[in-house]
């Protein structure tokens, strides 16, 4: 699956150029939703002052982060990954999110293994076991699931590695 080997978004793509984003600013690390944070780009909606709207990357206290290339007035629409690195299951996914939810293929990796999802609005229709994975590395300090061609300078989406060292 080529999401696994780039980043979900680029930051500068022309789609955030365009009319529906224009009112978006970058945010970093502002409160949205119980014990979460947004960094990316965000407008003032009746649901907050930084309601994220554009690309951007939520993060959970407790270790459960999801990155969207496209989020509308808070909610995930578009393609992105998500990663848990709760010890003892640790799990990435990757897929697309319709108005909030899941929709389509998802590759969801955990154990080893690459599993594929299919989804109907959120809804888990079949879950199949697609391949051994021998493309993610776990971070040697937050545990996370990543793949590193896809963990540039740039787009460090735990935030603190580098390498698996
Ligand atoms: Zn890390």
């Amino acid at each position: 699956m080529w999401q696994m080997r780039d980043i979900p978004f680029q930051r500068f793509d022309q789609l955030y150029e365009g009319p529906e984003f224009a009112d978006a600013r970058f945010a970093e690390l502002v409160p949205w939703g119980r014990d979460q944070t947004f960094t990316g780009l965000a407008h003032g909606t009746p649901k907050g002052e930084h309601t994220p709207h554009g690309w951007g990357v939520l993060e959970h206290h407790e270790g459960f982060m999801q990155a969207c290339a496209v989020w509308r007035d808070g909610v995930a629409d578009g393609p992105g990954m998500w990663s848990s690195i709760v010890e003892g299951k640790e799990q990435c996914g990757y897929g697309a999110w319709v108005q909030g939810k899941r929709h389509g293929y998802f590759a969801l990796v955990k154990e080893g293994g690459v599993y594929v999802e299919d989804y109907d609005m959120g809804e888990l229709k079949r879950r199949i076991k697609w391949r051994k994975d021998k493309l993610h590395l776990q971070c040697a300090r937050c545990r996370m699931l990543f793949v590193p061609c896809a963990n540039s300078p740039e787009e460090k989406l735990c935030r603190f590695h580098l390498s698996k060292n």
